[in-house]
């Protein structure tokens, strides 16, 4: 679950869902984002492997709107949903791709 993103270090904080165990994922120099012609979306955002062997991806094919505030101050997400979708909304803001959305 993602917990936090440092943008001046570009590090993403998470921990695991498996054994919750903390886990660091730097993303500097790994900002662009391919397009997968196959697939008509971008490619996952890959996090650290747990050393229990759990990885969790990113999911970049959420359009801006649904990380905003008001979609996140309108709609019935839970508080770990929401604080999940703040991070990826900041991490959005250091990725070169061209929004969906
Ligand atoms: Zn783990």
């Amino acid at each position: 679950m993602l917990k936090d993103i440092d943008k001046d270090k570009s590090i993403i904080y998470s921990t695991c869902d498996n054994c919750n165990k903390d886990i660091a994922t730097s993303y500097d120099g790994k900002t662009d984002i391919a397009y997968l012609e196959e697939f008509s979306e971008y490619e996952n955002f890959s996090l650290n492997h747990c050393d229990c062997g759990s990885m969790e991806v990113i999911n970049l094919n959420l359009y801006y709107e649904e990380v905003d505030e008001l979609f996140l101050s309108v709609n019935n997400l839970s508080e770990d949903e929401k604080s999940q979708r703040r991070v990826i909304k900041r991490l959005f803001e250091d990725l070169n791709f061209e929004k969906i959305g």
